[in-house]
């Protein structure tokens, strides 16, 4: 299917959706309501306007007090309880280029949700609006070409059970309730990252609303130097409606699971894993984890999985499974898609949740007794340490092939707390800051997809040599600087 055929498709398909109840049943009511402008002023939305959004939209829109408002506004990091003025959920490209306009025409602090799993709340806002696009799930495989075309709003679940269908795989992350499109557009590191790239590297094409409200798609063939810039310039530039990946063949079935030692073997885990994470073949991926486990005491946990021949991952996997004297060892054959949602359930949606986080290049025994230190140094039972690993085809891909900077990043490492009760705010901060003050002079810059507010003001520096022909680009597509609750470039 040619790509506007597919475009046309989608909106033929969205148009028999049986799509919840398109506008606002008292739409009719809406009055007026004070918002938040993107430069921080204080302004008042009309009612009519409203109405007249919501009677344009085939989504609902929503204001605070309908039905809908208070779960639509609701966010993975329940530390970001916000209220956004009007919330847009667009149910087809269509819808998401009027709430753009409609944002921009009112000068909107303007948020853009999918997967909501941002860590630092940006896909809500306080009085501005929430563009949500979480309603736009769908996934075509191209099983001949080896494209997946996933719309906006889609789950990275939706992804890797319609691509495993055929055989195929791309990369996506660890937890399958996260959005395909906020970590593609960040970056999107995964279990097959080394071996096939960054979701990023793999797409093909991007179907975008950019601020003036027109919907383009920016590829190596057209709007290239967007195309640049979506691969990790973030949602800098627009409102992206759905994605063109490449495939790559995967058996479904993988060698994989989890092998845990008690903590007191930590110290010289960590000095086996550098060399062992370091030599690896691009098919390995290992993530570790330092944690509380259930009865106080700690364990380090290494998660595997190994994406090509059995045999040759048994052999590679050897001497990690003979290291020490594990408390188990769970690794086995195992469907890819059940490691891709392992994780899926102790990392749910509704906790309160805080992390601190950078890359490394190498890790050199002064970097993994500074993890362990971290880790032994906080409140007992509460920070845990983790390294999602990278390189491999990530790390081999040139600095400028695209926006997403940090290729020299082997190991993407966080320090993370996770809470109930908002009493507790805080003190939990205040432990996983004091566990990263001793990490982050070791590290060489950070994932823009797991920031906290102090970096915030370290974006252009982290971008490096990108950060030049980001701003170009953000200066051709968001001149206003409307899409800016993300790792925010300035317009040239
Ligand atoms: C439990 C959990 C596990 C994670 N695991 C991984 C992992 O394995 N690998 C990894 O790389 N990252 C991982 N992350 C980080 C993740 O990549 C980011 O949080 C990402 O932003 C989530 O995307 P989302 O669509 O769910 O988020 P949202 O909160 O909906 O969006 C986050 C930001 O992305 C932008 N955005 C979202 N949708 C669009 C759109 N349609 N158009 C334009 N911009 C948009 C906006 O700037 C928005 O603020 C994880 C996060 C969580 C919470």
């Amino acid at each position: 299917m040619r790509r506007r055929d597919f475009l046309q498709a989608s909106l033929a398909a969205a148009a028999v959706l049986p799509v919840q109840r398109l506008i606002a049943a008292d739409a009719a009511s809406v009055a007026d309501v004070p918002a938040r402008t993107f430069t921080g002023s204080i302004t008042t939305v009309r009612g009519s306007d409203i109405r007249d959004l919501a009677a344009s939209m085939r989504g609902p829109v929503l204001v605070a007090g309908q039905d809908g408002y208070d779960s639509a506004r609701r966010v993975w990091n329940a530390m970001f309880d916000k209220k956004p003025a009007v919330i847009a959920r667009c149910a087809s490209p269509s819808d998401v280029m009027r709430a753009v306009t409609f944002a921009r025409e009112h000068q909107l602090l303007t948020a853009v949700r999918a997967g909501g799993h941002s860590l630092s709340g940006k896909s809500t806002c306080d009085g501005g609006i929430m563009i949500d696009v979480s309603l736009m799930q769908g996934v075509r495989v191209d099983p001949k070409a080896r494209i997946a075309r996933v719309e906006g709003g889609s789950l990275l679940a939706h992804l890797d059970r319609e691509t495993k269908a055929f055989g195929l795989v791309t990369t996506a992350g660890t937890v399958s309730h996260t959005g395909a499109a906020g970590l593609t557009l960040g970056g999107g590191f995964g279990r097959v990252g080394r071996r096939f790239g960054l979701a990023c590297d793999n797409l093909r094409s991007v179907d975008i609303v950019t601020t003036n409200g027109q919907l383009l798609t920016a590829s190596d063939e057209e709007n290239q130097d967007l195309f640049w810039g979506l691969r990790g310039g973030g949602g800098n530039f627009g409102v992206a409606t759905s994605f063109e990946y490449r495939l790559h063949e995967m058996n479904p079935t993988i060698l994989g699971g989890v092998i845990a030692w008690p903590g007191a073997q930590a110290r010289d885990l960590l000095r086996f894993y550098a060399e062992f994470s370091h030599s690896a073949p691009d098919e390995l991926n290992t993530d570790l984890t330092l944690a509380p486990g259930p009865n106080g005491q700690s364990l380090a946990m290494l998660e595997v999985c190994w994406s090509a021949d059995k045999a040759a991952g048994e052999r590679a996997l050897k001497p990690l499974r003979a290291f020490g004297k594990p408390l188990f060892d769970k690794i086995g054959a195992m469907s890819y898609l059940a490691m891709q949602s392992g994780n899926d359930e102790s990392s749910a949606a509704g906790s309160r949740f805080y992390s601190k986080s950078g890359f490394f290049t190498d890790m050199t025994p002064a970097i993994t007794d500074t993890l362990l230190e971290a880790f032994e140094n906080a409140a007992p039972g509460r920070v845990a340490i983790m390294l999602q690993q990278g390189g491999g085809v990530i790390g081999r891909t040139a600095v400028n092939a695209a926006a997403f900077p940090n290729r020299q990043a082997n190991y993407w490492a966080m320090a993370a707390i996770g809470w109930k009760d908002a009493a507790e705010d805080e003190k939990n901060i205040a432990t996983a800051r004091g566990a990263w003050k001793r990490i982050e002079p070791l590290t060489s810059g950070f994932y823009v997809n797991s920031m906290s507010e102090d970096e915030y003001s370290r974006v252009a520096a982290n971008y490096g040599p990108n950060y030049a022909r980001l701003q170009k680009v953000k200066k051709q597509y968001d001149p206003v600087n409307l899409f800016r609750l993300n790792a925010n470039v300035l317009p040239a």
